[in-house]
């Protein structure tokens, strides 16, 4: 499928998007004048633990540096605090201020037409993307009597609890999400995840932030998508939005 017709499908499901690199290399340009750069930011990067998220991490850290590592499930930061806390012990001091890029994604794999999902190299088939997040989905379309207790906590499940928890109270007995709008409700929790932990524990530190947080879409082939949600950057507490050129 021509790019033009998946980036079209994307848009119209969850809003313009734009290359991944594109992204990556904008937002580089756009912290540059807030005083961001790859020698005094330390990068820390949620996504989701399917490989299908690495080349994004890896475009970061091309960018930045070796980004600490806040993924869980669906990119939902899920480290918690003393996690968090670790990754603002790792941040370069320069000139009495520390600065942390925050960025946060979840993602959906895409063939073309739905969303959800995608043929991976090597693999006959599409399989789902985001797989916790087609899990949950089919777990509330079970409906009461069979779905599972969405407040218990499975010690040897802790991630996809969690996300039960955040997510499960969704929809009702005649609307349950569609993938497209569990997708977007996993940004907006990685926004304010990411913000929960930012009033918490940078506020008090000599520290500027950016928050940067989206959807990536992945396709069969070539590069996956970037669909923005919140991009912002706050120095000496002045807070700005930065527009990423979507299409
Ligand atoms: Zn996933």
């Amino acid at each position: 499928m021509l790019d033009e017709t998946i980036e079209q499908s994307v848009r119209k499901s969850l809003g313009p998007c734009l290359l991944k690199t594109v992204y990556v290399e904008w937002l580089s340009l756009a912290l540059a004048p807030h005083g961001f750069n790859a020698d005094n930011t330390i990068a820390c990067v949620a996504a989701c633990r399917d490989e299908l998220c690495s080349p994004f991490i890896n475009a970061v850290a091309e960018a930045w540096g070796e980004a600490f590592n806040l993924s869980s499930l669906a990119g939902v930061p899920l480290l918690g605090v003393t996690g968090f806390e670790a990754a603002l012990s790792h941040a370069p001091r320069v000139g009495g201020r520390e600065r942390f890029l925050l960025m946060g994604m979840t993602h959906v794999g895409t063939d073309g037409g739905d969303l959800g999902m995608v043929t991976r190299p090597g693999q006959p088939k599409a399989t789902p993307a985001c797989g916790a997040l087609a899990k949950l989905r089919s777990e509330l379309l079970a409906g009461e009597e069979t779905k599972p207790e969405f407040d218990a906590l499975d010690l040897h499940d802790v991630e996809m609890s969690l996300l039960r928890r955040r997510f499960g109270h969704l929809g009702d007995r005649d609307h349950v999400p569609s993938l497209a709008e569990l997708t977007q409700a996993a940004a907006c929790a990685i926004t304010d995840e990411l913000e929960y932990l930012v009033e918490r524990c940078v506020r008090q530190r000599p520290a500027d932030f950016c928050i940067a947080t989206g959807i990536l879409v992945h396709t069969p082939q070539g590069p996956s998508r970037v669909v923005p949600d919140k991009t912002y950057a706050v120095v000496l507490d002045g807070r700005t939005e930065l527009r990423p050129p979507a299409r």
